[in-house]
């Protein structure tokens, strides 16, 4: 938790977010900007920057987080297919400097990024 960080105010719920999850670990809300019909952001509740600060010994949540995202899906009724992308650091223009995964979908990508 750092106190000008926007993602620990809304977990500590002194923003206010369209939540469409929560657990003890994380946090799924709607994007402010969508860039898509849906646009969820998968937000870890612990305060770690980006996937820059992750090592080994975070396999176990990683894949915890990772594995909530074909449920978050389908709660959605997101089920052609989406997208999830990580920015990290500066040169990849991330704003907010608290891990955060982009779900997006609900309509079709076109724009391949790769
Ligand atoms: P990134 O560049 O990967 O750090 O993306 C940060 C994302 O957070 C952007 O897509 C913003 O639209 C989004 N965002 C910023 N502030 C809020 C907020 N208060 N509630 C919801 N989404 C936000
Ligand atoms: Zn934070």
């Amino acid at each position: 938790m750092t106190e000008t960080c926007i993602f620990c105010k809304i977990i500590k719920k002194d923003l206010p977010a369209i939540i469409v999850f929560e657990n003890e670990e994380f946090i799924v809300f709607h994007d402010k900007n969508p860039i898509s019909e849906l646009h969820l952001l998968l937000v870890t509740k612990k305060h770690i920057e980006s996937l820059q600060s992750i090592s080994i010994n975070d396999s176990e949540w990683l894949g915890r987080m990772i594995a909530l995202i074909p449920e978050i899906i389908i709660q959605n009724g997101c089920k052609n297919g989406f997208r999830v992308i990580s920015n990290a650091g500066t040169n990849s223009g991330q704003e907010i400097p608290h891990l955060h995964f982009h779900i997006i979908g609900g309509n079709s990508l076109h724009k391949k990024i790769l």
